[in-house]
């Protein structure tokens, strides 16, 4: 008999976590304006909201701790990070900040200003917010395959090079500071971006001279899938495809809160000794001097530690290997996904799972408020608040997909877990009839108004 999966590593600390009862729920939504990031932490009990610094840190990670040189200007600990992030990633200069969008802005800063265009495969919702604050435009250059969550693609991360040599041609190239790679595409699922892509992108990049930027918070995860699905990787190394990856960009950014496994950090990374030393003018402002920009020593220690142990296959296959069993156990529900299933998340289909809420409602918000209700468990919209007002027409964007995202923290939750989840969400779909009517906002900020959205139940 073959084997069964098992985790490779054991638990050495644990937390209690909280049962509620369905009309503690209830107040507590309430109380919450509908917005699931108002709930505190101990309203819930299985908390998929985010895998964004939510990761159980190792031992060894835990011990670096300890080593953390806290000098003001060259630490070790910053000389760690860089060695790291030089082996690992290869970029031989870097900038720390305190997390990902940090180190959009102190790049962008540099990079973006207005009226310019910044093609890439679905720009996370800070990276977007960054372009769109400064009065530019991001355009999305996906594969129409991300799209249509019934459609198998290995790859549904990817660049459509047809689309992105359209907007290289289209605009005058002063125009375009950069392209970026977002490894993997989250909000298209967590889908992977393939080497071939990768390489074509800069290819494309090198023919009309615009610089390519990976946001990196998922690196790790796309090494994985590039190494099960690609032709010619599954005997290399995670960390030899991790290096191939990076050798496609000209600078990274970095959210460390993902897949270097710290539950603080950030960083730029840079190929360009100009481009670093403009940047570290506004990583001093923004963020700290270069050799800590928003972190303390002890936080760039782990983090130097959670990169190489973020790299390692075994690490990736527990995680992804998680992520798909909650999958697999959902697909027995009959519950519509994004599928193939992404490394960080599953992606549930709202405009399959509740096909009578009208769009103006919003079924994801809706879903996610049905599935706290159903059994404490804390899932994400990633649909129409997610994606905001136009910028310019003031009017609601509905994007393509209407989603909810069950994210998990790494190395965080059991197996039993996922099945809790797993069934709480059949519940929901097997009663998803009873669901009516969706929300309504009562009052929303002007940009990035998913964290504080106030809603109410129609
Ligand atoms: C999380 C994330 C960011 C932003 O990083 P923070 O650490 O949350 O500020 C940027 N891009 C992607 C793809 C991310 O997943």
């Amino acid at each position: 008999m073959q084997l069964p999966f098992a985790e490779s590593f054991k638990i050495k600390m644990v937390e209690t976590i909280q049962k509620s009862t369905c009309q503690e729920r209830e107040q507590w939504i309430k109380e919450a304006k509908y917005n699931l990031f108002n709930l505190k932490s101990e309203q819930v009990f299985v908390d998929l909201l985010t895998d964004s610094g939510t990761g159980a840190m190792s031992d060894k990670q835990w011990s670096e701790l300890m080593l953390g040189d806290e000098s003001y200007a060259g630490a070790s600990s910053y000389y760690k990070m860089k060695k790291a992030i030089n082996d690992i990633l290869g970029f031989p200069y870097f900038l720390p900040t305190h997390q990902g969008r940090a180190a959009e802005n102190v790049l962008f800063s540099v990079l973006v200003k207005e009226g310019m265009i910044v093609p890439g495969n679905s720009h996370f919702d800070t990276t977007k917010g960054h372009i769109e604050f400064r009065k530019a435009k991001a355009i999305d250059c996906t594969i129409d395959a991300a799209f249509d969550t019934n459609q198998r693609h290995d790859f549904k991360g990817n660049v459509d090079l047809e689309k992105l040599e359209k907007v290289l041609t289209s605009y005058p190239l002063e125009k375009i500071p950069m392209i970026i790679m977002t490894i993997t595409n989250n909000s298209a699922g967590g889908q992977p971006v393939s080497m071939q892509n990768l390489r074509e992108v800069h290819e494309l990049s090198r023919k009309y001279g615009v610089r390519v930027v990976f946001d990196s918070a998922r690196f790790a995860e796309n090494a994985y899938f590039i190494k099960q699905r690609e032709a010619g990787y599954a005997d290399k190394s995670i960390k030899a495809i991790v290096k191939e990856m990076f050798s496609y960009a000209d600078a990274m950014t970095m959210s460390s809160k993902k897949d270097a496994i710290v539950n603080m950090g950030g960083f730029i990374g840079f190929k360009d000794e100009d481009l670093f030393k403009q940047a570290s003018v506004f990583g001093i402002i923004f963020e700290g001097f270069v050799t800590y920009g928003g972190m303390s020593g002890r936080d760039m220690n782990a983090l130097a530690q959670g990169l190489d142990e973020g790299t390692e296959f075994d690490t990736l296959d527990s995680r992804i290997q998680q992520t798909a069993y909650l999958g697999n156990q959902l697909k027995k529900f009959g519950v519509p996904m994004q599928e193939p299933f992404g490394g960080h998340a599953i992606f549930v289909d709202v405009k399959r799972f509740l096909p009578h809420i009208p769009k103006e409602e919003f079924p994801a918000q809706t879903l996610a408020i049905e599935l706290y209700l159903e059994a404490g468990v804390r899932a994400v919209e990633i649909g129409a608040i997610l994606a905001d007002r136009d910028p310019v027409t003031r009017e609601n964007r509905y994007p393509d997909l209407e989603l909810i995202r069950l994210a998990i923290p790494r190395r965080t939750y059991t197996n039993n877990h996922m099945e809790y989840v797993a069934v709480a969400l059949g519940n929901v779909f097997e009663r998803r009839n009873e669901i009516k009517r969706g929300v309504k906002i009562l009052k929303e900020a002007p940009i990035m108004r998913h964290f504080t959205v106030e809603l109410e139940r129609l």
